[in-house]
């Protein structure tokens, strides 16, 4: 059996016929931008590998403090014991994020960040005397892990509920803000898109824990903007109705943007904040749940007192000193230059599929470029190319998007351009 073949058999992949799972790709090398086949082909990893990867793949910098990390201690619990990497990491994120959001919560990967998260909005209300606000209320179109509850909040139609019709808690969807970041924000709540939110929270906020939402760009959900304000206004509703909000940052944070965190867009501060993806810079999987001193303190005082979730491997060392390292990375500032340049260009080399008829609609902001067709791209014709094009794309739904790394090179970047535009215009 080949290892390919091996793979075929008995490999799940995400998202993928397990029985039928279509060409693989066998990748032994990534360096930069670069992936590398076993036969040699190289492609660009224009998704920053599920956008992690923002420095690029194999950093110097981060591959050093990981060996540093591997020789003295790969891993200890952290139930009574802590360590320099998780002080290390802690502070770096305390100093980038807004004053007040500084209780840190590690875990293994986005989707539990996201489950803690909303356990701790459940145990804050309780420990508030209101034991029925265990619902949550979330906007349509988003996306929050595949974990159980995180499903549960994650789009009903993209989220796929129907597989689990039945299975999964019901919570409050509300319509996506439709406006745009560039438009004009109009205080008129009918017409900004808040007075939804406004009547849920009028009819039921007495059984709601918190409202769930990623700030200005709903990533795995379908590539959506919105404008900042209409976080401003949520927050404003939340608080007056005695409703938590947590702010899924697990694929904006950390600069793809164009802001360090996508909630900078409205200079909002939520209760609770979800950090993942970048977090290690792609290293190895890390995500951080951080609450605010309020939530920690009722957690702390209630009759409970503690917060009932600690993962075995939580805060592992080895990957608290990668994440470490590629905060100081981001400290340094050049990703600021790198994504603006990274957005100018896209904005320019993106703009000629506008005039597909196919086209929906061309939208760039930060390092992330979204060609949405008119009907849904079939991934295993941008998958059967790359070797040729050199471009490593994985379009979904209707969008042919790119998040590449922000190191990449204005020729690089171009020729993930031209793919995107290439298969806009239906290259086979
Ligand atoms: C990817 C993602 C998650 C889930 O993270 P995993 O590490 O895959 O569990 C949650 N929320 C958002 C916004 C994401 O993009």
């Amino acid at each position: 059996m080949t290892p390919l073949e091996f793979d075929a058999r008995h490999l799940w992949h995400p998202y993928t016929n397990v029985t039928e799972p279509g060409p693989m790709h066998l990748i032994d090398q990534a360096e930069g931008v670069w992936l590398t086949r076993a036969d040699g082909t190289r492609m660009i990893d224009a998704m920053s590998s599920w956008w992690c990867a923002i420095h690029g793949h194999r950093h110097p910098a981060i591959v050093r403090a990981m060996h540093q990390q591997l020789d003295w201690m790969p891993h200890v619990m952290f139930g009574g014991l802590t360590h320099q990497p998780a002080i290390d990491l802690g502070e770096r994120l305390v100093a980038m994020l807004p004053p007040g959001l500084d209780r840190i919560f590690y875990s293994d990967s986005g989707s539990v960040a996201v489950e803690v998260a909303l356990e701790m909005a459940v145990q804050v209300q309780r420990a508030r005397g209101h034991g029925a606000r265990s619902e949550f209320v979330t906007i349509r179109g988003g996306y929050h892990g595949d974990t159980w509850k995180a499903m549960s909040v994650c789009d009903p139609v993209t989220g796929m509920h129907s597989l689990f019709s039945g299975a999964l808690s019901i919570q409050h969807f509300l319509p996506r803000p439709t406006l745009r970041p560039e438009e004009n924000w109009p205080e008129d709540p009918a017409q900004n898109g808040l007075a939804a939110l406004e009547a849920l929270l009028r009819a039921k906020a007495d059984r709601i824990a918190a409202l769930i939402v990623e700030p200005v760009v709903q990533g795995a959900g379908g590539m959506r903007f919105y404008h900042p304000a209409w976080l401003r206004g949520a927050k404003a509703l939340c608080e007056a109705h005695g409703v938590l909000v947590i702010f899924d940052e697990i694929a904006t944070g950390f600069g793809r943007t164009g802001q360090m965190f996508a909630m900078d867009h409205a200079g909002v501060t939520p209760d609770i904040l979800c950090l993942g993806k970048a977090l290690t810079g792609g290293h190895i999987s890390f995500a951080a749940t951080v609450a605010s001193g309020a939530v920690a303190k009722s957690i702390g005082q209630s009759a409970a007192g503690v917060f009932m979730h600690g993962p075995t491997y939580m805060a592992n060392p080895l990957a608290c000193a990668a994440g470490a390292a590629s905060l100081s990375l981001l400290a340094e500032g050049a990703w600021q230059r790198q994504v603006r340049q990274i957005e100018a260009q896209l904005r320019a080399e993106l703009a000629p599929a506008r005039a597909l008829p196919q086209v929906r609609e061309v939208r760039v902001m930060g390092a992330i470029g979204v060609i949405e067709m008119a009907h849904p791209v079939d991934p295993r014709i941008a998958h059967a190319r790359a070797p040729r094009s050199g471009v490593w794309l994985r379009p979904f739904g209707r969008n042919i998007y790119c998040m590449p790394p922000f190191t990449i090179a204005p020729d690089d970047l171009s020729r993930v351009s031209a793919e995107m535009n290439a298969l806009a215009g239906g290259a086979t």
